[in-house]
């Protein structure tokens, strides 16, 4: 999958490349990041990106040719017909489906504010869609665009390893994972459930889905507000004491 991004620090995407899946991806090219840099875009002998706001306040304000030519290139660059997604905490929060989602594109141009943001007239002229991250205020859009690159490489086949474990995780139908052990048997004084190290493996998947349901109850019971429970899950609650 292509990345265009707009950014005034292409190094911090570079970083990426030398660790773990989302760099193995990158390495093996099923994940193509190109960064596009608004100051490239300059016309002035001081290279401007930003400037005032109209009608006072604090701090700075990204210019709009700049922006609007760094994302001209991007789409010039794509390899398909790209949404221009700006990275915002006005933007609707990213999920696992909109992972899902973005994993399933082949390109996607993702424009990394700084300062106080953007000229609202970019959002107006050329952005498709805003994304945040969370309810928290970033000094800037780059490590935003790297949690909706990292969550959508790791969805593209034959990125992980083990397509299994992105098979069952959190998020994925509404639940949170089950937890997870490894040796020794007794870590911290606390043992390993038996269940696990039975070789029972009808015994082990109802574990983990009572384990899963109980986890998001006791985690994020808000997840489970509005959704429909299976007899399974219901009594996995009722097991645990948690209705
Ligand atoms: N003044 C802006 C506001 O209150 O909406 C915040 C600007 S923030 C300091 C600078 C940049 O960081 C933004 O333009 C955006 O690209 C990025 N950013 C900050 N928080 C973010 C979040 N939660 N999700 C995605 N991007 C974020």
């Amino acid at each position: 999958m292509w990345f265009g991004v707009v950014s005034l620090f292409p190094e911090m995407f570079e970083l990426a490349r030398g660790y773990g899946v989302l760099g193995r991806a990158m390495t093996a090219g099923s994940v193509i990041i190109e960064v596009f840099n608004p100051r490239t875009y300059t016309s002035d002998r001081h290279q401007s990106v930003d400037d005032r706001p109209y009608g006072g306040g604090p701090g700075m304000v990204m210019l709009y040719e700049p922006l609007v030519q760094a994302i001209e290139a991007a789409r010039t660059a794509a390899p398909s017909e790209a949404e221009v997604v700006y990275l915002s905490p006005q933007g609707q929060t990213f999920t696992q489906k909109d992972a899902r989602e973005v994993s399933n594109r082949e390109s996607m141009i993702l424009i990394c504010g700084r300062y106080e943001g953007i000229d609202q007239r970019v959002i107006e002229r050329v952005v498709d869609r805003q994304l945040s991250i969370g309810d928290y205020v970033l000094s800037g859009g780059e490590l935003a665009a790297l949690v909706v690159i990292d969550a959508a490489a790791r969805l593209l086949p034959g990125t992980v390893g083990n397509q299994a474990s992105i098979i069952e995780e959190s998020h994925l139908d509404g639940l949170l994972d089950y937890p997870q052990y490894t040796r020794p048997e007794i870590a911290g004084g606390l043992s390993v459930p038996a269940v696990l190290m039975s070789g029972d493996h009808n015994a082990i998947k109802a574990w983990r889905r009572d384990k899963a349901v109980e986890q998001t109850y006791r985690l994020r019971p808000e997840m489970l507000t509005g959704r429909k429970l299976t007899e399974e899950e219901r009594l996995a609650l009722a097991r645990a004491d948690l209705t």
